[in-house]
């Protein structure tokens, strides 16, 4: 399945729900997000069929996410449909990782691969204050959690915010030297509720890896977990178990290699995270039509690039709408 620019899309994130148990600051408001109502959100069956429909024009990969997958009940439930799609190859979850301790097993029973972890602090005080949640929630605690259950590569996605949690890169580094997992670094994105800062609160991958490098030495560059699909790069501190990534969205675009597509909570595909290029699969979908030619008209759409850039503020929903 190739688009306009001959990139094949081979790759699925599929948002289950616009809720969250969270109300990160670069993320949601605080209060007063207006949630799709039920009937418009599609059922796992209705997830499972795109899937099926997409798999023999070459989808290989699926990513969970959100709003927060795990709030969804009975997620287990979805994976075990998506694993049994045949041509479906590797399944991820993107989670703030709350529910890990009490659901990583579960998951991976049900057929789950891998799970992308957020975290942006290791302080509970901290993690309350971005969260905007107290939900006595100990990173390390679900990381290890997921790595038991059999999830593997284990990646942890810190968003960096200049003075909110900067001062942490080198103790989210120090996890990779002990433990087998990725910690990538993430350019915070200009949406969200930090009161116009965001520009100012950016702090880009160079300056963080300046850091690791003047606590730990030369970093040195490595392929990265052998499963993934993302846009980082990842560098190893010297004898360390796992790796360190950067993913930077605004200081270099990725869009000659994107091969992803995104389905909405309320069944709309969209192509580029930014924009509004999306074509509704809910209500062919929800008619029994085919959806081939839905999807094909998405992909012709899919633009060369996105115009964040340009653009600086404004043009991007809050990435929970639309699936991070
Ligand atoms: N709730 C799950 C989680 O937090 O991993 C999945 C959805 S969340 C929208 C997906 C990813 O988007 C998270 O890693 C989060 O940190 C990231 N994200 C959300 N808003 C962002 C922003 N303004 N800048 C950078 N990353 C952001
Ligand atoms: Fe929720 Fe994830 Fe957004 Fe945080 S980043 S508010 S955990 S969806």
């Amino acid at each position: 399945m190739l688009d306009q620019f001959g990139r094949s899309i081979e790759y699925l994130r599929i948002s289950v729900t616009d809720r969250c148990n969270f109300r990160c600051v670069y993320c949601m408001p605080e209060s007063g997000m207006a949630w799709l109502p039920r009937q418009q959100i599609l059922t796992y069956e209705e997830i499972t069929e795109v899937v099926r429909q997409l798999a023999p024009l070459g989808l290989r990969r699926l990513r969970i996410t959100g709003g927060e997958p795990t709030v969804r009940p009975d997620l287990p439930t979805l994976i075990r449909e998506l694993r049994a799609v045949p041509g479906i190859e590797d399944i991820a979850l993107s989670t703030n990782g709350v529910k890990l301790p009490q659901m990583a097993q579960a998951l991976r029973d049900a057929g789950l691969d891998r799970v992308n972890m957020s975290s942006d602090s290791l302080r509970p005080d901290r993690i309350a204050e971005i969260a905007r949640r107290n939900l006595s929630f100990d990173p390390i605690v679900a990381a290890t959690a997921a790595s038991d259950a059999g999830l593997d590569p284990i990646k942890i996605n810190v968003v960096v915010i200049r003075g909110a949690n900067d001062d942490e890169v080198e103790d989210f580094a120090a996890l990779t030297v002990v433990h087998p997992w990725h910690v990538r670094f993430i350019e915070l994105m200009p949406v969200g509720d930090l009161a116009g800062t965001e520009f100012e609160r950016v702090v880009p991958s160079e300056e963080v890896l300046a850091r690791i490098a003047a606590r730990f030495g030369t970093l040195d560059p490595v392929d990265g977990p052998a499963r993934g699909n993302g846009p980082a790069r990842y560098l190893r501190i010297a004898g360390a178990l796992g790796t360190i990534g950067v993913i930077t969205p605004l200081s270099h675009t990725y869009c000659d290699t994107c091969n992803r597509v995104r389905l909405t909570a309320d069944g709309r595909l969209r192509t580029c995270l930014y924009g509004d290029h999306e074509v509704n699969l809910r209500e062919p979908l929800r008619a029994g039509e085919p959806l081939e030619p839905y999807f094909a008209r998405a992909l012709a759409e899919k633009p060369r690039e996105h115009e964040l850039l340009k653009l600086r503020v404004g043009g991007l929903k809050a990435l929970s709408e639309v699936g991070g």
